[in-house]
């Protein structure tokens, strides 16, 4: 893979009890020094404008003071230090950037995954929570439409956490897909089934809340069975993977149980997704806080993408999550393939 980064995003100090560290870009690069064929591309930040296309500018203007006076706590979780700002305006740049080379015609050995840091889903319009100051995903979404890459653009968020800022942003849009599977109930509390837009972009949101102790077996039957036709009906050009890796079984902040293994499938079937729909296909870190799990879970993507075939899961997927697939088809008007 192609690997953007930034060293301004190790800047972003959060604190000595904090799991979003410098600590965890500083692990997947090591986690990658194993692997062959990485390439790492040096990424510009994005400029004040360019954030301020998803976010109001007087909450840009906020965050740049807040950092300037030397930070603290935004909230309870979120918090910032002096080279906060720079580290958002870069994060959401490697998140454009990945965009860009995506529908530059960058794919297979080359696709393009952004290694920024701070996180972006749970920035919303007009706040930073969960970590998160610019929605990255987002700033790259609107930055491809506004300068004419393209007109649709999909972007589906595997982090264990609902990407409530990204569903926010995009809410009322008819060409952005916003799609996530998280664990029910934790944190933000967002993300229902019967969150499904509104206006223009009633059903071009889609939420897949799975239980507690789901598995490789149920997140790949949702992306191949649910988001499958999903995806197939929206006809993106462009599809970010907003991707987190604390739904690991060993993330300390979840109860999940997707696997190392897991993610290699998951990788597996989102290209395909992009290949049969025409569609480029770029990646963004998200959160993933176990440091050995959330190297290794990076590094599983990149040796999809270097050729490495990844092993079905031995279960099936709970009928609950086949049910759960089968009820948001209906809502969504989709037949199972
Ligand atoms: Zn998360």
């Amino acid at each position: 893979m192609k690997f953007g980064y930034n060293e301004t995003c190790l800047e972003h100090d959060t604190g000595p009890r904090h799991p979003e560290t410098a600590d965890r870009l500083r692990a997947i690069r090591e986690g990658l020094k194993k692997r062959h064929s990485v390439e790492y591309v040096d990424v510009d930040p994005a400029t004040e404008q360019e954030v301020a296309r998803v976010h109001d500018d007087q909450y840009v203007q906020d965050v740049k003071e807040f950092c300037a006076a030397g930070g603290g706590n935004w909230d309870p979780d979120t918090v910032a230090g002096e080279k906060t700002w720079d580290a958002a305006l870069a994060s959401a740049g490697l998140s454009q950037w990945a965009a860009n080379a995506a529908l530059d015609g960058n794919d297979g050995r080359d696709t393009p995954f952004a290694l920024g840091r701070p996180p972006g889903h749970h920035a919303v319009v007009d706040d930073a929570m969960g970590f998160c100051f610019f929605n990255n995903a987002a700033v790259a979404a609107q930055t491809v439409i506004e300068e004419g890459a393209a007109e649709r653009v999909a972007i589906f968020d595997w982090d264990v956490h609902h990407g409530n800022g990204t569903q926010d942003i995009f809410y009322d849009r008819g060409d952005v897909l916003y799609a996530s599977i998280h664990e029910d109930g934790l944190y933000p509390g967002t993300g229902e089934l019967d969150e499904t837009g509104e206006g223009d972009g009633e059903l071009a949101t889609f939420n897949v809340p799975l239980s507690a102790g789901s598995g490789d077996a149920d997140y790949l039957y949702v992306v191949e069975s649910g988001l499958g036709p999903v995806f197939e009906s929206f006809d993106a050009d462009l599809l970010v993977v907003s991707a987190g890796f604390d739904a690991h079984r060993y993330d300390p902040i979840s109860r999940m149980r997707v696997s190392t293994e897991g993610y290699a499938l998951l990788t597996d079937a989102v290209r395909t997704l992009a290949e049969e729909n025409d569609a480029a296909l770029s990646f963004v870190l998200e959160g993933g806080y176990g440091l050995d799990t959330l190297s290794e879970g990076v590094a599983t993507v990149h040796e999809t993408f270097d050729g490495r075939r990844p092993m079905e899961p031995e279960e099936d997927a709970d009928e609950e999550t086949k049910e759960l697939v089968a009820e948001l088809l209906d809502r969504y008007g989709l037949d199972s393939t």
